[in-house]
Parts: structure tokens; sequence; C-alpha cells
């Protein structure tokens, strides 16, 4: 940072040690050495460079192979960095890295109790763009899916058809070297099928950065998800807000659709979920007079709200009616069929009188104990 200063500021000498007494006194900063993963094959060289002091032929040869090997990473990255901004100026193009989270224990929760207990895993596979610098958040449960390379494949699938821009006709893909997650056989057989199903997409690069020195976009919005759910969040919902995110970037993966991706179909899952099927939902809207526009337009809302994806929910005027429907026929035989087994010598009827006094206008009611009896 001095030497950078320097540079910048050739007509303003000052020491390193003012320059260290003003950025400690006067800004409210630190620095540290970050904690990272390291890589395993330079720690292997450090420890063998260490070891060989004495033996100066050995030592450089160990040298020469750490430096080629920190090179090839160096170019790796430059490659990567050259694509991302590529995709910024070409909009036939889009470079997007990918990468599955560390596994988030749920719910997050400062009781005591919660260090004895199982926590409930969530998946997080994210997807960053380069054109627009967007990230994008896939979740899922334990209990949906496991995290291998069909889980990824989905999410990459659900990517394409989602987000990706309509206009790109090439896309570059780098991630990790993590052969049980992103560099095998199933990644590659998925993408052939969705580039064979695209009815614009050309070509798909894959590419892959050096085990242990593949530092990602995504490693940034994955620590800032992780920050804001260890200062403030409580709640899966919450992850979109605390990745710069919207709605729109957040899907949940849902069972159904782990094995349609895994099987390349490009059968679509819209629809799964009718809403308008619970007798619940029909007596509420019943009761509160909605209209079946106003109810499509509500369960929108509410859906949205949820975080649900849209296409994963039956929404439309018919499906309403249909379903308002069948559950009404459904109630009115109930009551029949109850009305049918009951021995009824008399039946009191309770109600408010202004309902009541349209049954029938020849009868009249009577007023006994503070009910209406006929
Ligand atoms: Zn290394």
């Amino acid at each position: 940072m001095f030497s950078l200063y320097t540079e910048d500021e050739p007509n303003h000498k000052i020491g390193f040690s003012s320059y260290k007494t003003i950025f400690y006194k006067n800004f409210n900063l630190r620095r540290k050495v970050p904690v990272k993963d390291t890589c395993n094959l330079c720690d292997s060289f450090n420890a063998k460079i260490k070891n060989f002091q004495h033996d100066v032929v050995l030592r450089e040869e160990q040298e020469l192979q750490h430096k080629q090997h920190l090179l090839k990473a160096q170019e790796a990255r430059e490659s990567m960095k050259h694509d991302m901004e590529e995709a910024k100026t070409n909009n036939k193009l889009e470079t997007a890295t990918y990468d599955i989270e560390k596994v988030l224990g749920l719910p997050k929760l400062p009781t005591n109790i919660v260090y004895y207990k199982r926590q409930l895993s969530i998946y997080n596979e994210g997807v960053h763009t380069s054109s627009n610098d967007t990230p994008y958040c896939f979740v899922w449960k334990e209990g949906t899916a496991g995290r291998g390379a069909q889980e990824v494949g989905s999410c990459l699938k659900k990517f394409v058809d989602m987000y990706l821009t309509p206009e790109t006709e090439e896309l570059i893909l780098w991630s990790d070297s993590c052969g049980g997650q992103n560099r095998n056989i199933k990644i590659v057989l998925l993408l052939k099928a969705i580039l064979e199903a695209h009815p614009l997409l050309k070509t798909i690069y894959l590419k892959y950065l050096i085990p242990g020195h593949s530092f990602l976009p995504n490693d940034t919005d994955f620590g800032e998800i992780e920050r804001s759910i260890k200062y403030q969040i409580h709640n899966l919902v919450f992850l979109a807000s605390s990745s710069k995110g919207t709605p729109e970037r957040l899907s949940q993966l849902s069972v159904d659709e782990q094995p349609e991706a895994a099987s390349s179909s490009a059968k679509r899952s819209r629809g799964m979920i009718n809403i308008f099927n619970d007798e619940k939902v029909v007596a509420a809207l019943d009761k509160s007079k909605v209209s079946n526009r106003d109810a499509v337009h509500l369960a929108a809302a509410i859906v949205q709200s949820l975080r649900i994806d849209l296409e994963t929910v039956t929404l439309n005027m018919s499906s309403v009616r249909l379903a308002r429907q069948k559950v009404r026929d459904a109630r009115a035989i109930k009551i029949k069929t109850y009305f049918k087994t009951m021995e009824l010598k008399a039946l009191v009827l309770h109600s408010d009188g202004k309902l009541m006094e349209d049954v029938n206008k020849r009868e009249k009611f009577t007023h006994s104990s503070g009910k209406w009896k006929y």
C-alpha cells in the first residue's frame, strides 16, 4: 500500500512510519494476513525447499517446479479475468463462474442447546455472471437432494433456462477442479444436452482453475451471505437479500427438479403446486368474496414474497375456477352425507337473522333464548 502511495503521489514524500501512523490513527481500518485454505502442492514444495537447505541442486529443482506451478495458476487466473472482461463488452458472450457454498446449518440460534442438536443442512450453488456482475443463488435443503454432479448440473441447467440472456451464443464456464462436483463426465453430458436444446447457444467452454488457487467471484458472494447470516439472519429466505440479491435471483430447487435436470429431459416443471386445491384457501377466498382474477393476482404476489419459483405454481383463472368448484362440490357432498347419516328429530339453525330471512319468506322465525329458532 505504501509503495502504491509513493508511486501515485511522487510529490508528497512521506516516510513509512508516518504513513503507518496516519493509517492507524486517522482511519478506522486494520490489516491482517487473510486466513485461507492453502494449496497442498505449494505446502509440499515449501516443506521440501526447507528440508533441502543444504542441497542446492535439489532445492533449486523444487523452487523451479514451485515457480512453474505458481505460473500456471497465475495464467489460469488471468485467462479467467480476460474472459470475464470480454463478456462485459461482447453481448453474444457470457462468462459465468460457479461453485457450491460450504454447508450452511440452519437455524442460526444463540441458544446453547443448538450445539447439541443436528442442524438442517442447506446447500447453495452460486453462479456469478460477468456481463452484469450478478450473483445467482440456487438453494435446496438436505432432504431434497445431495450435492454431487447431478445437483450442480441441475443448477447450471436452471441458470441457462432462466437467466442466460437470449442473445448469448457462447458461454464460458469457470469453476474449481473438484472432481465430484464440477470436473466430471456428468457435467459434460448435461451441457451437451443443454447445447442441443438451446435455440441460439453454439458453444460452451468448460474451464478450470488450478487446484488450491481457485479463487472465484462466487467466494465473495458466499462471504457476504455468511456474514449476513452470522449477524442478523434467522431465515433461509433472507439468503437472497444478503447477497445483494433480489427474489428473482434466488431459486429454490424442488425434489421434482432434481431428476428432471439429471436426466437432461426437456420436460417443464410448470404447475406442480396448485394452492387452490386446498379447502381452507377456497373457504378464505369465498369468505372474502375474492374473484378468480383477483385470486390469481393475490396468489402470485404471495408466492413471490415467499421466494417460491412462480413456474412451479399453477396460476391461471380457469384452474382457480375449477379448483373452487371441485372444493365446493366436495364440501356439499360432505354436508349432505353428514345430514343423511344423522337421525334428526329436530333441527336448530343458528345464524344472523339477515341471512336466514331470505331462505324462506313465507315462514317466520321466532326468537328464543338469544338464538333464532325455526
Ligand atoms: Zn499451489
